[in-house]
Order: C-alpha cells, then structure tokens, then sequence
C-alpha cells in the first residue's frame, strides 16, 4: 500500500522514513507526485498546518497521504519561533541564518532559562479529507553556540533532556528513538495500521 509523505524536505523525509520503516508501506513523497503545487504553511498553528498539508495533499494526489509540522518552542521567548520555526529569520533562509537569529534573541539568557520543547504534529488524511492528528514533544534546552554535523535544522542548538549532546551530536538512531516525531510517529502507528487493514480514519 502506498503513502504519500507531504514534504519536500529531504532531511524530513529520511527521519520520517527510517521511523515508518516496520510498516511495510510503500513511501513515496511530495517530490514523487507531478503537479503538486507547494502548500502555503499559512495557519496559526503547527496543527492547523499539519492538516491543511496533509488533506490538500491527499486531495490532489487521491492518496492516503503522511504530513508532518513541527515547531520549536523556547520558553523565555514565549514560545518562539514556534509556528514560525521555518522561516524564523526570513523566506528562503538556511537552518544555519534561523540558529543565528535564535542564539542573538537568546543573548545573555542563563543556561537554567534556555528551557524549550520540539513540538511535531503529524496529520494523516485520505483522499476524501478525512484526517486523524497526533503531537510528540520532546523537552530540552537550548545550547550557546551550535555542535554536531548530524540531523537537521535546529538539532546543533538542541540537548534533549536527560542528554549531554545536542541531537546534531547523536546518532539518528538516538534521535529516532526519542525525538518528538518519534513519539509523534508512535501514536501515528494505530491510525496507519488501521489503514492497511483497510478500516480508515477514526474507525475503531
Ligand atoms: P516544518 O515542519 O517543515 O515547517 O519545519 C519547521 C522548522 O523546524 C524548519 O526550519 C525545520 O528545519 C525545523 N525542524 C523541523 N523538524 C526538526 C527537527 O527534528 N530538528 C530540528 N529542527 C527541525
């Protein structure tokens, strides 16, 4: 059975792979399906613009269709960037120009009020626009300065608690098992399951 992850992001789409591996699904993604316009991520919240992903896209492919928002959440700036997590320093920036901007507005903010969370909300929707969600969170801080070659986006700023390296330092099996998609994908696991057997979204 195939299923269409809604992302053009290449580092996305590996994690979210490599977590829906023991599935057995066919994963194609946004790139594979010609014609599909880009999706503005224009809703106010990371769970709005999960499903509006996910049904849009489920709509134009008519495929059961996989998408993923996530946000990172940093307590003493209020929850910022949050909603905005992609494009935190401007359109079209690198990961790099975001953990630039994070680390200017986090200046002089002591290690014990770095406190943040990755926020990730899968949306998964069929062709008719009927969508299931789910939410991991993973809790950490935000380190001073950037580290570790690994992940993507703002894993080198990133030390999940009860870790001493930052996700960019750690392994993407590590990341994979407690990362806030990972637990995201976890709860995602009955709504998938339920579609191979062929009952659908929201049935028992
Ligand atoms: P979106 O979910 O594609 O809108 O991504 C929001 C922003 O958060 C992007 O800048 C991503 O690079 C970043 N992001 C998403 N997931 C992760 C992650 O697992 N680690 C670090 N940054 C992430």
């Amino acid at each position: 059975m195939r299923l269409l992850v809604a992302t053009r992001n290449k580092d996305k789409l590996k994690e979210l792979r490599a977590l829906l591996a023991d599935l057995d699904f066919d994963v194609i993604s946004s790139a594979d399906v010609p014609g599909l316009h880009e999706i503005d991520e224009d809703q106010s919240t990371i769970r709005d613009n999960a499903i509006k992903k996910a049904i849009e896209t489920a709509k134009f492919a008519k495929m059961l269709t996989l998408a993923d928002d996530t946000g990172l959440e940093v307590d003493s700036l209020n929850g910022e960037p949050g909603v905005r997590s992609a494009r935190y320093a401007g359109d079209e920036v690198t990961y790099h120009e975001n953990n630039k901007k994070l680390l200017a507005n986090l200046a002089g903010v002591p290690a014990d009020k770095r406190s943040a969370r990755f926020r990730c909300v899968v949306a998964i929707a069929d062709e008719s626009g009927l969508v299931d969600t789910v939410e991991g969170i993973c809790n950490g801080s935000i380190l001073i300065e950037e580290r570790g070659g690994n992940g993507f986006g703002y894993d080198p700023l990133f030390i999940p608690d009860g870790q001493v390296k930052t996700f960019a330092e750690l392994s993407s099996d590590v990341k994979n098992r407690i990362s806030h998609r990972a637990k995201a994908l976890q709860k995602a696991w009955a709504v998938l399951v339920r579609y191979k057997r062929g009952k659908g979204v929201g049935s028992a």
